[in-house]
């Protein structure tokens, strides 16, 4: 593994209800940093792919989505974590990058040299796991975040988890022993 594709929202930060709006309303996931950190000491290159249409919907401009990346950036780098590359899909309709549709997943790999077949992609909604399964990408699914109702709910079978886990730092545990 060289590479891990990680959703933002529920994965890494806290969601809020109306979206994260401000470097304020920011919030790691608890072990987030730490299992970044981790992946970074690996070597294994770390991309975000988040949708974020509240831009398109002109609920934020997209120098506050800027400014809110780059708080998170710095919040990893209290602990010596960081995210190689940050990608976010601000279209609120259906467009070839926004996951479902695996464009964003595409992009990062092919910015990172990675292979979809070796590269995870990490979220806690069905969105995200049918865009990992349309990048043929490995669709894993954490239990934060939205996770524990996508569980639950329906999922549609190509779509179907590789593997679940109670959180990213679960995950990196498991992968990176
Ligand atoms: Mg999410």
């Amino acid at each position: 593994m060289r590479t891990v594709l990680l959703d933002r929202d529920g994965v890494v930060t806290i969601n809020r209800k109306y979206n994260v709006k401000s470097p304020a309303e920011l919030c790691l996931i608890p072990g987030a940093a730490n299992a970044i950190a981790r992946l970074n000491r690996e070597r294994v290159a770390v991309a975000l792919c988040t949708n974020q249409p509240e831009v398109d919907e002109g609920i934020i401009r997209k120098c506050e989505l800027d400014a809110i990346h780059h708080a998170l950036q710095t919040m990893l780098a209290r602990h010596d974590a960081w995210i190689d590359l940050i990608l976010c899909c601000t279209d609120n309709f259906h467009s070839e990058r926004r996951k479902p549709s695996p464009g964003m997943l595409f992009e990062a790999m092919r910015h990172l040299g990675a292979k979809s077949a070796d590269t995870p992609f990490i979220g806690d909604q069905p969105s995200d796991l049918e865009a990992a399964a349309n990048a043929h990408c490995r669709p894993i699914l954490v239990r934060t975040g939205l996770g524990r109702l996508t569980e639950r709910g329906s999922i549609p079978q190509y779509a179907r988890p590789a593997a679940i886990y109670d959180d990213l730092s679960s995950f990196v545990e498991a992968c990176c022993h």
